[in-house]
């Protein structure tokens, strides 16, 4: 079976910048399990994902613009403390989950206040020129559940 919009791919892959620092891997860990077609993953991974089946190795660059979008200047914002899991930890530079209007979301930490955090709202990867390694394990029909959630299930992915 080939990769389509419905199928849900499981791959093992790596992340690479330009300097050819790894950022990201899922070997030795579980790979990853996404349902093709609902914007699980970023634009460029999906297109090169597109009719490549099981055992298929990928390596694939993507711009920014089929990745994490150019970084916008002055896209920065003041949040109170409260929205941090673990404000004890937050240092200048190190990159923050917190809960907005719109979903979880990566920030970046510029100054830390008393009460307020300035932070940065670029993902932590925009501008970036992202490599990926994938290698494709398995290839198969989304089940109906699968796609009126808009995830994947079973063992590498969601479990509710
Ligand atoms: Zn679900």
């Amino acid at each position: 079976m080939k990769v389509a919009r419905n199928t849900v791919v499981e791959f093992h892959y790596t992340l690479r910048d330009d300097q050819g620092e790894t950022l990201e891997t899922t070997h030795g860990e579980d790979p990853t399990a996404v349902l093709v077609g609902h914007q699980n993953v970023i634009r460029g991974v999906e297109e090169a994902l597109d009719g490549k089946a099981a055992g298929d190795t990928i390596s694939v660059e993507v711009p920014p613009e089929k990745g994490y979008g150019e970084i916008r200047d002055d896209w920065t914002q003041r949040v109170s403390k409260k929205y941090f899991a673990k404000p004890k930890l937050l240092r200048p530079g190190s990159v923050q989950r917190i809960n907005t209007d719109k979903g979880e979301r990566s920030v970046t930490v510029i100054k830390v206040g008393s009460k307020v955090v300035d932070v940065d709202l670029n993902h932590p990867m925009a501008g970036k020129t992202l490599h990926f390694e994938i290698e494709l394990l398995d290839v198969r029909a989304a089940s109906p559940e699968e796609v009126s959630h808009g995830h994947a299930h079973g063992k590498h992915g969601a479990h509710h």
